[in-house]
């Protein structure tokens, strides 16, 4: 269990400010969505967070530690992308096996790990089969799993349903929100889908050009927008 928080995180690409100063904590085991506008600045922040990318100004710590200067692989995070790239020559087991690999865990310990996930994700039946032998859901179940058996402090999801259809996507979010309550892994979690961060978040955030404009509750969020932009952008009635 873990927390997050980020300080006065600002960040530019040359001369310009994309991020302009945000404020975030996270507490152990809290979901938070962040909700925005393509554009307004979400994957720059995880990416941030994740260590992908360096911060300009501000500070990023895990547990009060600033890890601002750590590498990714020090961060203890595993993040989940739109496009979760799986190796397609690997076996589904080999897939979520290879970060532990690299980390050189006893193999005890990696097929224990990643059985326990397997099963959580509901694919046992699937362990031996290769990625193109998968469903679009059961390929971003892989994913998530790859990310599960590391066994991180921090979750950071980067609107990970955004190519699968409709339908899958609905499923999905089910199956993220019971995983959630099973791990309880604190997670920042972002997307430009309204009603995934209605339906996901404990907290939710609304981003918009690099700010934070608004932190709070779901329902608190719709019921009172803080500002014009949140108003429309979450669709409050009033
Ligand atoms: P979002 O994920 O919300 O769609 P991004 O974080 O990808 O937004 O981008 C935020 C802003 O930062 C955009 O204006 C984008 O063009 C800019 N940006 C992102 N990455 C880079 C980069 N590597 N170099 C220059 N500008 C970038
Ligand atoms: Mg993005």
């Amino acid at each position: 269990m873990a927390t997050l928080s980020l300080t006065g995180v600002r960040k530019s690409f040359g001369a310009t400010e994309v991020i302009h100063g945000v404020d975030i904590d996270v507490a152990e085991g809290e979901f938070i969505v962040i909700v925005g506008p393509s554009g307004c600045g979400k994957s720059t922040l995880l990416r941030m967070v994740a260590g992908l990318e360096t911060v300009s100004s501000g500070e990023i710590a895990i547990n009060g530690a600033r890890v601002n200067e750590r590498e990714p692989m020090d961060r203890n995070i595993a993040m989940v992308f739109q496009n979760y790239a799986l190796y397609p020559h690997m076996s589904v087991f080999d897939n979520m096996a290879y970060g532990l690999k690299i980390a050189r865990r006893p193999k005890a310990e990696i097929a224990e790990r990643v059985t326990e996930a397997a099963r959580l994700l509901q694919l046992e039946p699937f362990l031996k089969r290769k990625p193109r032998e998968l469903s679009g859901g059961q390929r971003q179940r892989v994913a998530m799993g790859r990310a599960i058996v590391r066994q991180p402090d921090v979750f950071l999801f980067d609107e990970p349903l955004s190519n699968l259809d409709a339908k899958l996507r609905v499923q999905m979010r089910l199956e993220i929100k019971a995983l959630q309550r099973k791990l309880g892994v604190t997670s920042l979690y972002v997307t430009h889908d309204q009603v995934e961060a209605m339906t996901l978040a404990d907290r939710m955030i609304v981003m918009n050009e690099g700010h934070a404009e608004q932190i709070g509750a779901p329902l608190d969020v719709y019921e009172r927008p803080a500002t014009v932009f949140a108003a429309q952008f979450i669709g409050s009635p009033s």
